[in-house]
Order: structure tokens, then C-alpha cells, then sequence
């Protein structure tokens, strides 16, 4: 699956390496899934296109519009709905400069951007990378960084790692370290996640207390070796606390996907309607996708996705984390009636994300461009997270027996760059949003037959919410694991 993406993306690098648009200006880019929906009607000029353009990539050309005529539509619509401007985030990005190089910026534009999407909103030299607010037709200039043409051997971690004495006692002493255990526990935040499992004897495992334990664990251990530790939530609560899941405004939130849906089949097939007014702002009002986004049903997406990762990327953000680790366990298939079962076949394996592999329609807002941007210019965080991510990928399958998940054997590995055993690239909607050393890890397949039942057991007890929580010495492997890999590659890292 992975294999010929990276030959794409290395063709899309070897573009722009050669400063080519690899696509014509009147290109907007389609859902192949969206085709066969009702919107289709709406649109007949849209859908012609021959099946080698389908193949080769998922776009098509509009009728007749011009990008600066799609964006000025574009920007009328999200007007009309009450979306409001987002910031310039020039200034997050001043401190990039000079620290990426041109060839770096291509070998990464082919993991960050498999489907090249970087020619459509910047331009790329060996001076610079800089963004546009309008795409395609890139008159509007946005955010801008600075390349070098030498990498400098520099990075705060790499600045840390240096001053490590052998044999110190406290050897992550001035080391921050922030840990994010992924989701929330307890029954009623089990049953809004979905994330839990229940075996045929009654026996019950939440992966968001799984998470935490290990988290908690780690906290402990790290601190113990001198680091400071930021834990995003020590309770199985969320950690956005300003909205709660009952008084979340909906409407508020459709606006960010609004955004965010700009490049997508639907919303760029309603472009076609007519020029900015009132029959194209009914025929926006009418559609069912405005009218979805706006639903009850999305209360699960915009509080847990969005509200409650938005939360816990800026408690990082604001701690300075050296290292981030995400703490998660991943499930394999389950029978089609029981999706709280046990796995349907063995398959037991460790991985870890690292930011990347951006599909076309994720950098439609400027945000997103602006952690794009953001990861494609730091060149010593990037190789950190990948370097730290096969640290502990490593460790958790030599430690624990595991097999590294590459995606072959699991499911919904879609989307995804793979850099090695076990380590993978994907624009997770957190970890686009951190910056620096980070690895989202997926420790084990909780789920798996044999590992559940590693992981019942109440050897130890530990204290969350002032209640008494109950762990496996499974559980400690695993931050054994994660604590010797992230130690070694703390005070290595070079
Ligand atoms: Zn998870």
C-alpha cells in the first residue's frame, strides 16, 4: 500500500525539485468516494474526466472557474456562514528560519506530502518554502520560511543530550518531558469513545485507563531520573475543561469544519452554482453536508477530536516539552456484531507515529498549513521523532515479544508513509498540531486474545480519582519499555 505512495511522492520531490507545477491551474481536487453521491447532479461538467486522470490522481477539472474566481467563492461562502478569519501565524514560524535546508526540505516533502500538495499552496526554493492564502493561483502571499544552505548540528534536545554525564544518576536531569494518555476512562467516557473491550467472562479493559496507568507509571520513573514531566490529565476526565460534552456549541465548531471542507468534492462542486449571492449561498444552506456538520451526531467528533486534542496540543505547547510521548494501545478486527470483543485472529504489535503523510484535503485552513509548514522546516525535530519512535518500536517488541505493526497485518493503516518497521508517518489530528520530539506510540493490540488476557490480571493498585485502580505486571513491561527506550534515547541523541 505504502510502496507506491513513496514513489509518487518521490516523483512529486523530483518536481519540485525542478520547480514544475505538476498540476494545470484549473485542477480542484475530488473525493473518489464522493463521485457516486447525490451532489453529482449539480455538477455534470465536473465529472468529465477520463479514468487515467482518476488514477493518476484524484482530481478533476472544474467548470470553467478560474483558482482565484474558486477562491474568492470560496471565501464568500465561509463569509456567509459566519466563519471567521483565521490569524496570521507569520510570527510562529520566525524562529524556522534558517534552520532547514533545501535538501531537506525535499527529502521531507515526500513523507510529509505523498500527494503533493505543495505546489498547490507555495512555492518551494533553495532559498525558501513559502505559503499562499490562495491556492493554485498563489498570488496572496502568506507565511514564509527561511532555508540555510548548511544544517546546522543544532536542536534543543540534541543541545541536551550533549551535557548527559555516563553513569549520572539522574541522567534526564533538566529534561522535560510531557506524556498525553490517550482518551478518557470510566463508563461514562467508555461508552462516548467506544474504547473499551469486554471478554465473554465479563472481564473489562478501557484502553483510556490503560493509557493513563501507563502514564502514570512513566511520570513517576521520569521524574525519579530528574526529568519534569507534564502529564496532560492525571484523572480519566477530558482535559478541555472550559467546554463540557453536554454545553458544547455545535454550531461554533461546524464553522472550523466548514474550513476545513473547503477542498472537498461537495463543497467544491456547490462553488459551481453560481457567482457570490444569494443562489449560491441557498444552494450551500440547503446541502446536506452543511446541514450534517451542523448536527447532533457530530457532538462525539467536535468535542473528543477536536475540543479535547485542541487541549491537550496546547498544555504541551505551552510546557516546552524536549520530548512528548502519546500513550495509546491499539485493537485489531473484531467479530462484525461484537466491535467490543475480542480480536477475531492473533496479531499482537508495537508502532508509532510520527507527523506526515498529509492527504489532499488537510490543508485546507491555515492552521493546518502553518503545522505543515511548521513540521517541514525543523529538520532536528523531525529526525528526533523518528529516531526516538524506532527507539521505542524497538523496545517494546523486544521487551514485551510483540511483532512491529507495518501495516500489512492491521487494519486502517490507510493514509499512511511507512519509514521502517513499526514507525509510520500520519497527519494524526494531534500530533499535526505538536511541534518538536514527539511519538505517538500504540504499545500492544489490547484486544488481542493472548494479551488480554496478560493484562487482566490485579497484581498492583493504583490510585485514580481517589479510587483504587487495578494493573497488570504486563502493564509495567510496558513501561519498562517506553522508560528504557526514551532514557537511552534522551542521553544519545546526537
Ligand atoms: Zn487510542
Amino acid at each position: 500500500m505504502t510502496k507506491p505512495k513513496l514513489t509518487l511522492a518521490f516523483v512529486a520531490g523530483a518536481l519540485l525539485l525542478f520547480g514544475l507545477q505538476s498540476f494545470a491551474t484549473d485542477d480542484i481536487i475530488i473525493d473518489e468516494d464522493a463521485i457516486s453521491d447525490d451532489q453529482s447532479h449539480l455538477a455534470p461538467a465536473a465529472l468529465n474526466f477520463s479514468s487515467f486522470e482518476l488514477f493518476e490522481k484524484p482530481r478533476f477539472v472544474n467548470a470553467g472557474l478560474n483558482p482565484l474566481e474558486i477562491y474568492s467563492r470560496t471565501q464568500a461562502v465561509l463569509k456567509h456562514f459566519g466563519v471567521p478569519d483565521e490569524p496570521d501565524f507569520s510570527n510562529d514560524l520566525a524562529s524556522l528560519n534558517g534552520r532547514q535546508t533545501w535538501t531537506g526540505v525535499q527529502a521531507l516533502a515526500s513523507i510529509l506530502d505523498p500527494d503533493d500538495q505543495l505546489t498547490r499552496f507555495a512555492t518551494a526554493t533553495p532559498q525558501s518554502v513559502a505559503t499562499f492564502k490562495d491556492y493554485d493561483s498563489k498570488t496572496m502571499p502568506d507565511m514564509h520560511v527561511a532555508l540555510s544552505p548548511i544544517l546546522h548540528d543544532d536542536g534543543p534536545l540534541k543541545r541536551f543530550a550533549a551535557t548527559v554525564h555516563p553513569n549520572d544518576p539522574r541522567p534526564l536531569k533538566g529534561l522535560r518531558i510531557a506524556l498525553d494518555p490517550g482518551h478518557m476512562g470510566g463508563d461514562t467516557w467508555d461508552q462516548r469513545t467506544g474504547k473499551y473491550i469486554t471478554d465473554h467472562k465479563g472481564h473489562t479493559l478501557s484502553e483510556g485507563v490503560l493509557n493513563l496507568q501507563t502514564s502514570l507509571l512513566l511520570k513517576q520513573r521520569f521524574e525519579k531520573l530528574g526529568a519534569t514531566v507534564l502529564i496532560t490529565h492525571e484523572t480519566l476526565a477530558p482535559v478541555e475543561k472550559n467546554i463540557t460534552w453536554e454545553n458544547l456549541n455545535i454550531a461554533t465548531f461546524a464553522k472550523q469544519k466548514l474550513r476545513e471542507e473547503t477542498l472537498d468534492h461537495w463543497f467544491q462542486s456547490l462553488l459551481q452554482v453560481a457567482p457570490p449571492g444569494p443562489a449560491l449561498f441557498s444552494a450551500f444552506d440547503m446541502s446536506k453536508q452543511v446541514q450534517h456538520i451542523n448536527a447532533e451526531i457530530m457532538r462525539w467528533e467536535y468535542f473528543i477530536l477536536r475540543a479535547d486534542l485542541q487541549a491537550r496540543a496546547k498544555v504541551i505547547e505551552q510546557f516546552h516539552p524536549h520530548i512528548t510521548l502519546i500513550i495509546h494501545y491499539d485493537v485489531g478486527p473484531t467479530a462484525p456484531k461484537d466491535s467490543h470483543g475480542l480480536s477475531i485472529k492473533h496479531f499482537d504489535a508495537a508502532k508509532a507515529y510520527v507527523p506526515g503523510s498529509y492527504i489532499w484535503n488537510e490543508l485546507s485552513s491555515r492552521e493546518d498549513r502553518r503545522n505543515f509548514l511548521h513540521h517541514l522546516t525543523d529538520p532536528y525535530a523531525w529526525e528526533g521523532s523518528v529516531a526516538l519512535s524506532q527507539k521505542i518500536v524497538q523496545s517494546l517488541t523486544r521487551h514485551l515479544g510483540v511483532s512491529r505493526d507495518s501495516g500489512i497485518d492491521s487494519r486502517a493503516l490507510s493514509n499512511t508513509v511507512n519509514l521502517g518497521p513499526g514507525v509510520l508517518a500520519r497527519n494524526l489530528a494531534l500530533n499535526s498540531k505538536l511541534f518538536g520530539v514527539m511519538s505517538y506510540v500504540e504499545c500492544l493490540f489490547y484486544n488481542d486474545p493472548i494479551e488480554f488476557q496478560k493484562l487482566i490480571p490485579h497484581d498492583f493498585t493504583m490510585q485514580i480519582d481517589s479510587q483504587t485502580t487495578y494493573y497488570s505486571s504486563r502493564l509495567v513491561e510496558v513501561a519498562d519499555a517506553l522508560e528504557k527506550a526514551t532514557v537511552e534515547f534522551a542521553t544519545t541523541f546526537r
